[in-house]
């Protein structure tokens, strides 16, 4: 899945579909039938929106990407306390007036 960010949503992403007609209305202009498979062949591995056919495409929503960012930073701030909570302990140990 992929959002697109014309459409604002999740969609299924499609690949470049091979246009016969296409193929043969350029191959009358001379090389443009060439030209169409090779453009064909580079753009193949572009994948494009299923309703609008952009390649604006990314992995999340804006939204998403900022959820994801957020619950990064959360479990980096996390592991910071635990690792501050543990040195306390140790800290704590070793002052301890051993009663
Ligand atoms: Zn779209």
């Amino acid at each position: 899945m992929r959002y697109c960010t014309l459409c604002k949503r999740y969609i299924e992403p499609v690949k470049n579909r091979w246009s016969w007609a296409w193929f043969i209305i350029l191959c009358f202009t001379g090389f443009g039938g060439i030209g169409y498979a090779l453009y064909h062949i580079i753009m193949k591995k572009k994948k494009r929106c299923s309703i609008c056919y952009t390649k604006q495409l990314t992995k999340y929503s804006p939204g998403d990407a900022e959820t994801k960012k957020l619950e990064k930073e959360e479990k980096r701030e996390e592991r910071k306390q635990l690792i501050k909570n543990t040195k306390n302990k140790f800290i704590d140990t070793i002052n301890g007036d051993g009663e």
